[in-house]
């Protein structure tokens, strides 16, 4: 019981996206970015906006908490091979 704290990795290109357009909140419940503004709020499946697209040209919104792809270099983003960061996590 209680809450775990652990260290995973997670794209150094997210940093900097915690608020992006309206309020862009990566990874806090899902891995993926959410935002607050209307057109997110009212879109249907996989939710998105212009906020977020334009967040995800440069942020691959990787997070190994929440991804199923596998570390293959530690250190190294899956997704799109920039460096990860370490962060401590509860989980
Ligand atoms: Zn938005
Ligand atoms: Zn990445």
């Amino acid at each position: 019981m209680g809450i775990d704290i652990v260290v995973m990795q997670q794209c150094e290109s997210c940093r900097g996206y915690t608020h992006v357009g309206g309020y862009l909140q990566t990874g806090i419940n899902s891995g993926n970015p959410d935002c607050d503004c209307d057109a997110y709020r009212y879109s249907r499946k996989p939710k998105t906006c212009k906020h977020i697209k334009e967040a995800e040209k440069n942020a691959c919104f990787w997070y190994q908490q929440y991804s199923k792809t596998p570390i293959e270099k530690d250190g190294i983003c899956p997704k799109c091979g920039g460096f990860t960061e370490y962060v401590k996590v509860g989980v």
